[in-house]
């Protein structure tokens, strides 16, 4: 990102508040746009593919399914807004010919992961995450 900060005519610096492109929480940071966005920045944006730091501890342990409606594809395909993550190991075994020490970051059709996930799906399963 630029250093210098070209103040928007209208809106000044033109703040956001940048939210994680995998999990959309705000990622407790803020912005500053100025007139590199043309419009006001709306309060929340999507800005990078950086994981949060919650999303980038889970992705150590584990990989993460983001369900999509059945159908979508592509790089920005319709989000149900379910996502869950699964243990490495297990994950490795459920999808064998995907490198998983490459991309642990995945889309899946709602109905291929309520095959996967059977019983599970749906329900929350409380893990602590690892103290830094
Ligand atoms: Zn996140």
């Amino acid at each position: 990102m630029k250093k210098d900060l070209r103040l928007h005519p209208e809106y000044g610096v033109n703040p956001t508040i940048p939210v994680c492109y995998i999990c959309g929480q705000n990622k407790n940071e803020v912005v500053l746009l100025g007139a590199a966005y043309k419009e006001k920045a709306p309060m929340h944006m999507h800005l990078d593919k950086i994981p949060c730091d919650k999303c980038n501890e889970l992705l150590k342990s584990d990989v993460l399914l983001i369900e999509v409606r059945d159908g979508e594809s592509g790089e920005n395909p319709y989000r149900t807004g379910y996502i869950t993550a699964i243990r490495l190991e297990v994950a490795k075994r459920v999808f064998e010919k995907m490198d998983l020490d490459k991309n642990r970051i995945f889309f899946i059709e709602q109905s291929v992961l309520k095959n996967i996930l059977g019983d599970l799906y749906g329900k929350e399963t409380k893990r602590k995450l690892p103290d830094n």
